[in-house]
């Protein structure tokens, strides 16, 4: 009947609006640096979206915003193919969320996926490294997790990003993963400078670390205070690799890599919990701005028996903090490039 036939249209009009929506903004984020809707605004749109989808499938197309990671590339960048594909990370909100996570995994897994690794979700932009026989060969940026752009000359200026790694079982190839930020401080002051010459602030750290280390002239980049922690590899290859996330962890630092040492291995929900309370509570502690807690299956066998979805690995979840107070009055003011 005409109710019916109706429910449908009306929900592939939602859907088309939400994903213009998305889009335009996945592009004002990842391309310009400079968003003008909030990330409780965008998840609240992504989250619609993906509702949509479950109740009518045939709206989850491949380039539906729900299936994609990113936004495709600046022409300002050389395009570079990642080895290994960089994915996203699915997001829990509340204690059901990660209920669900973790049932899902077991449930995929045929047995306990754990114990767990809890480590802070870090707000600054993804960057794959690639070391060839030691070298620091390439950086580049996420972009639409197969293609990146090339941010080479940049990356070298972030202090602790090590040019060559040390050790005596260095791997012939590797691409590791990781976090570029600005820390707080270097954040606010960065702001003092711009807004004392005329110039706009950046809306948050994670902006201005994106807008620091996307810069056409690597000079710039060497003037701001970037920072790196790195939290996974792609490709590997010529040495043994570790078997769990946390060995991995000591492994990329004995190569001389950046690793944050605010991790910790877990066996029940009960400790991750209680890991994400503890963080909720000291959520300014660390140097650099969190909005969250990522949880992975530690073991490297149980994330390649749960694999990944069109986007994201099963064997990991980002646990988001509710928005604070301070960012959100901040994104009301322009933002700068
Ligand atoms: P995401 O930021 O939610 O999670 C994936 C990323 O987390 C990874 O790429 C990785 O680099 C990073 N990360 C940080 N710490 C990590 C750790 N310890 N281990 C593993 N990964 C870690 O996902 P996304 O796809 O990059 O972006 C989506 C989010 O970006 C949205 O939920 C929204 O908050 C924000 N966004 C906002 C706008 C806007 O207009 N405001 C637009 C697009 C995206």
């Amino acid at each position: 009947d005409a109710e019916v036939e109706g429910a449908p249209a009306a929900a592939r009009e939602r859907h088309a609006e939400l994903a213009e929506l998305a889009e335009e903004a996945n592009w004002r984020y990842y391309v310009l640096d400079s968003p003008t809707v909030s990330d409780a605004q965008y998840d609240g749109w992504m989250g619609e979206l993906r509702e949509l989808e479950q109740e009518h499938p045939d709206l989850r197309t491949p380039d539906s915003p729900t299936q994609k990671v990113g936004a495709p590339i600046s022409t300002e960048f050389a395009a570079v193919d990642h080895l290994q594909r960089m994915e996203s990370l699915d997001n829990a909100f509340d204690e059901a969320d990660l209920i669900g996570w973790q049932a899902r995994a077991e449930r995929l897994a045929e047995a306990d996926p754990g114990p767990y690794l809890c480590e802070l979700k870090i707000d600054g932009l993804a960057v794959a490294l690639l070391y060839e026989k030691g070298r620091l060969v390439r950086a580049a940026t996420r972009g639409d997790g197969r293609t990146g752009e090339d941010v080479t000359p940049n990356v070298r200026t972030v202090k602790g990003v090590p040019h060559r790694l040390k050790g005596a079982d260095v791997p012939d190839l590797v691409e590791v993963r990781g976090e570029v930020f600005l820390p707080v401080e270097g954040f606010r002051r960065l702001n003092e400078q711009l807004m004392d010459v005329g110039r706009p602030p950046f809306a948050n750290p994670r902006n201005s670390a994106a807008g620091s280390l996307r810069q056409k002239d690597p000079r710039v980049t060497a003037q701001r205070p970037l920072r790196m922690i790195v939290h996974g590899v792609g490709k590997w290859e010529g040495a043994e690799p570790p078997v769990t996330q946390s060995q991995m962890y000591d492994r990329l630092q004995g190569l001389g890599l950046p690793v944050s040492d605010r991790y910790r291995v877990v066996r029940s929900l009960d400790e991750i919990r209680e890991f994400i309370g503890y963080y909720n509570e000291h959520r300014h502690d660390p140097e650099y701005e969190i909005d969250g807690v990522v949880v992975k299956v530690d073991r490297v066998t149980v994330q390649r028996q749960l694999g990944s979805t069109s986007k994201a690995p099963r064997w990991a979840i980002a646990f988001k903090y509710p928005p604070e107070e301070v960012t959100t009055k901040l994104r009301d003011i322009q933002v700068g490039v």
